[in-house]
């Protein structure tokens, strides 16, 4: 036995109940009406209509219906898998596998892993990025007192900068902030590291009692006293502790940003600019339920698969360069 011979990996009426399990987890709800726990009957043995690939029909897993609209639905309805065409069994295995692999998995490898075409696994996988999206913005950072580490990294490079290649100017910013009590991070791609692209995330996401640790950059000096302390580190110092105060450095989000940067150069080495929110999200996401937080794999892809409920994709098909 191993974690990818569970039922809900191979038989798709399992994946339907591993599916519901979660996302149904208080009870039934209907898209249609949005009724909550009421009458709903399940519909087995209906088969999709017969075709020249499946002559007498597919059955049609999971499928229920709503006794108050009398509508007909699963419990991919409304969720980033509803227009999926690929089968439950396989979403699921590309859940797992994306919520395991501490640097991430290329789409190049997930069509290979699943047996499914490059663009399926592509939009799956961008599909899972949703899902792992977070909307939790509402607790700010270092409320009660507590440090909040923030840097930014620079990775890639701008497709269509026609300037000077010394130096960052060309490469995408990205900002991130570490709770260091809670273990949460936010990561954000920011259009530059100027005071204006920096100073409006930190103020709308750290609290003003935080003990705010940054290195000793310009552009955080003023904003620094907006808050309780201001800890700052030797720039470009990895593993700066201040000898007067140990709890002084910005190690923690130094430490996630060298995952982040490993897994964009190793696995995604070519990411648009306009996807690179995206895999912010899944880095980010695997960060915040990362083992040394108490999340297992398991786990991790259960919480992933809650996040694709309410949430909807539109946009273009993977690029060239994607
Ligand atoms: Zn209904």
């Amino acid at each position: 036995m191993s974690v990818l011979s569970s039922p809900h990996f191979h038989d798709e009426a399992k994946a339907f109940e591993y599916l519901e399990s979660i996302v149904w987890a208080d009870g039934v709800v209907c898209p249609h009406c949005g009724v909550v726990g009421g009458r709903v009957y399940d519909l087995s043995g209906v088969r999709t209509k017969a075709s020249a690939k499946n002559p007498e029909g597919k059955v049609r897993h999971g499928l229920k219906k709503c006794g108050e609209c009398r509508k007909q639905f699963t419990a991919k309805v409304g969720t980033v898998f509803e227009h999926a065409r690929l089968p439950l069994t396989k979403m699921l295995q590309a859940v797992h596998l994306m919520v395991s692999s501490k640097k991430g998995i290329s789409a190049h490898q997930l069509s290979r892993v699943l047996e499914v075409q490059y663009k399926s696994a592509w939009f799956l996988a961008h599909r899972i990025r949703e899902a792992m999206r977070s909307g939790d913005l509402a607790t700010p950072f270092g409320s009660g007192g507590g440090a909040v580490e923030v840097d930014e990294t620079y990775i890639g490079a701008k497709s269509d900068y026609a300037g000077n290649r010394r130096g960052y100017g060309h490469k995408h910013a990205v900002l991130a902030l570490v709770d260091r009590e809670s273990g949460q991070s936010r990561w954000f791609h920011i259009e530059n590291s100027r005071a204006k692209d920096i100073h409006p995330i930190v103020r709308a996401n750290i609290s003003r009692e935080a003990r705010l640790m940054t290195d000793e950059a310009t552009m955080y000096r003023r904003i620094g006293k907006e808050f309780a302390e201001h800890g700052t580190t030797v720039h470009a110092a990895f593993n700066y502790v201040s000898r007067e105060d140990r709890t002084i450095h910005t190690n923690t989000v130094e430490g996630a940003f060298s995952i982040f940067k490993r897994g964009m150069r190793g696995v995604y080495q070519h990411c648009a600019e306009h996807h690179l929110h995206r895999y912010l999200a899944e880095f980010e996401f695997r960060y915040n339920t990362r083992t040394a937080n108490g999340v297992d794999d398991r786990q991790r892809a259960a919480i992933a698969v809650q996040g694709i409920v309410g949430k909807r994709l539109t946009y273009e098909g993977p690029r060239a360069n994607a």
